[in-house]
């Protein structure tokens, strides 16, 4: 039993109208009664990109605690406004993509999503920075989520879900582009590559684990550059990830870093949480430790959602896929 709280101060809802969780909106405004809020700031966008805005908004409202109903793209520019200023987030994972909210444990299920945004405990999280913009779950060029998913699935029997999703970009048709990548100001890896990316949980966009120990609190950033070409290179990639993780393959370089910088030999669009930016040809990118305080499941141990007391009454959905 969650223990009884007095009242919650001040708390802001920052939704995205299109998205859609349980019985939605309405039903979120009952749960926030029930919860015993003070005041209550009310934000609604169209779309995610509006949501900063308000964001700042509610932090300048004295908001202790910022609820955001969407999903990662929608999280990500709501973390972005947010990080530092030390105000608590909770997540409703309303969105078609919720990586970062199931990689904390937060289940696509809106009286649960509420119980633990306002009974939760609070963790710092870090966040990642590219070109000064904040994301949650990973950011990188040369990646086509919806290309992974046609990624041979009988592979991911065979391997470890980071080597499946390593080898899945054997189907990115982009072709290689020059690459200079600075780990912490020491060159880490100077050729041609056709996909980097960084990532700040180990679940990513398109919903598969790309980095084997990726943990959101210790201050660090998961890096990967992949420079496979052609069949044979990758038959050869195949057969050593078969048998072995990931990041012994030689076609794929993982490290992990406080600072990445990396020179395109040409412009490419890069990605920050699921979202296109702009076309670059430089990217740095940076690990923000603790710069993000978001109310999680308690206990959370680092990986996986603490069973709770008796099971939730069936809701009718698919069980959650989780790593034994
Ligand atoms: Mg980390």
């Amino acid at each position: 039993m969650a223990k009884k709280q007095g009242k919650v101060g001040t708390v802001a809802v920052i939704a995205h109208q299109r998205k859609s969780l349980g019985g939605g909106l309405d039903e979120l405004r009952r749960l926030l009664a029930d919860e015993g809020v003070g005041e209550l700031l009310w934000y609604e966008v169209p779309k995610s990109k509006k949501a900063p805005k308000k964001a700042r908004k509610a932090v300048k409202e004295g908001a202790d605690l910022v609820i955001v109903w969407g999903g990662d793209g929608m999280v990500q520019r709501c973390v972005d406004a947010l990080a530092g200023s030390g105000t608590r987030v909770g997540i409703i994972p309303a969105g078609t993509a919720n990586m970062f909210a199931k990689n904390l444990g937060i289940p696509e299920d809106l009286p649960e999503a509420v119980r633990i945004a306002f009974h939760g405990e609070d963790r710092k999280l870090d966040l990642g920075r590219v070109n000064g913009e904040h994301f949650a779950v990973m950011a990188g060029v040369g990646f086509d989520a919806e290309m992974i998913k046609d990624a041979d699935r009988g592979l991911k029997d065979r391997m470890g879900r980071a080597a499946y999703f390593w080898t899945g970009l054997r189907h990115v048709r982009g072709e290689l582009v020059t690459m200079k990548i600075k780990v912490d100001g020491t060159p880490w890896f100077e050729g041609e590559a056709s996909c980097v990316l960084f990532g700040n949980v180990g679940t990513i966009t398109g919903g598969i684990e790309a980095f084997d120990d990726a943990r959101p609190d210790d201050g660090w950033l998961e890096v990967g550059v992949t420079t496979a070409s052609g069949p044979i290179q990758w038959a050869r990639t195949l057969g050593r990830m078969s048998v072995s993780r990931s990041d012994s393959s030689p076609f794929v370089r993982m490290t992990r870093a406080r600072k990445v910088t990396v020179k395109l030999g040409r412009a490419m669009s890069y990605e920050l949480d699921g979202g296109a930016k702009g076309t670059v040809t430089r990217l740095k990118a940076e690990v923000v430790p603790g710069g993000l305080i978001l109310r999680a499941p308690r206990p959370a141990p680092s990986d996986e959602r603490p069973a709770p007391s008796g099971e939730r009454a069936g809701t009718g959905r698919e069980p959650e896929v989780t790593r034994a």
